[in-house]
């Protein structure tokens, strides 16, 4: 049987938070309950504009649902999403789509890497895990950005260090020192490639072209097969 072709559905912007200045959370409220699976992401339709977002919550309650969205320079949607838009405002959303998902089989080592919004999927799939007490082997958490004041989730990523078994999480500063772990997000997978004798991992890639791009190619250098890389390109 074909899949049923999934239509326009209405939906509000219920809230609007400023995670830094240029990267926001758009709370979405529906009408019914929306169900999705972690690491999916829908289209949202505003003023006839169309552009898609990875959904990044996970909740028992179905009838919202978060998106985290930076702001891009002359970028048609997000210039309106940043400067014209308050709560209340009415949206269209088509999906969930994509195949960004977690496996049945979770006895296996999971490797998260992601420079800026492209974190949104691994918090949805991290509030999941939460939610559903059911955990990979270990978790591996490693976000790229430029200062600290782009750590997107930072003390709630922290937090969950002591919820989540086995859960690592490494933020990568590339234009500030300060005493976590700086540069760029390739040396610290790599670290930990080389020296935690990892179970059968997983790579889950996500965020910009160039920064997964380069990722799929070091990982392959490692030893892993394409099958073992799931990506999520945003551009
Ligand atoms: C499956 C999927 C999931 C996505 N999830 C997210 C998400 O969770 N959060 C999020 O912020 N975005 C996400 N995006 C990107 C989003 O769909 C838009 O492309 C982005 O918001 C820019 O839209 P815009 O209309 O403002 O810019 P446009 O007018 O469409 O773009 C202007 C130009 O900027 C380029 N561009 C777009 N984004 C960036 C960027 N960040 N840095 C540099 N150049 C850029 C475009 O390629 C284009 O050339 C996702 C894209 C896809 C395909």
């Amino acid at each position: 049987m074909r899949p049923k072709k999934s239509k326009w559905l209405d939906a509000n912007i219920q809230a609007i938070d400023k995670l830094t200045p240029q990267t926001w959370k758009f709370t979405i409220e529906f009408e019914d309950d929306f169900e999705f699976i972690s690491g999916q992401f829908i289209t949202i339709k505003l003023r006839g504009i169309q552009r898609s977002y990875s959904i990044a919550s996970f909740s028992k309650n179905k009838k919202t649902l978060e998106l985290i969205i930076v702001k891009v320079e002359g970028g048609q949607l997000t210039t309106i999403l940043f400067s014209d838009v308050e709560p209340g405002e009415k949206i269209e959303v088509k999906g969930p789509v994509g195949h960004f998902v977690m496996p049945e089989d979770l006895d296996r080592d999971f490797l998260f890497i992601c420079t800026g919004t492209g974190l949104a999927p691994f918090k949805s799939f991290l509030d999941e895990m939460q939610i559903t007490e059911k955990f990979p082997k270990r978790t591996y958490l490693i976000f790229g950005t430029r200062t600290q004041e782009d750590l997107l989730f930072f003390n709630e990523m922290k937090a969950l260090v002591d919820e989540i078994p086995n859960f690592s999480y490494t933020p990568v500063l590339s234009r500030e020192n300060w005493d976590g772990a700086k540069g760029y997000v390739h040396e610290h997978y790599e670290k930990i490639v080389k020296n935690d004798n990892l179970k059968n991992p997983l790579f889950y890639i996500c965020g910009w072209r160039n920064m997964i791009l380069d990722a799929r190619k070091n990982i392959k250098a490692l030893g892993y097969d394409s099958q073992d890389i799931k990506l999520e390109i945003f551009d």
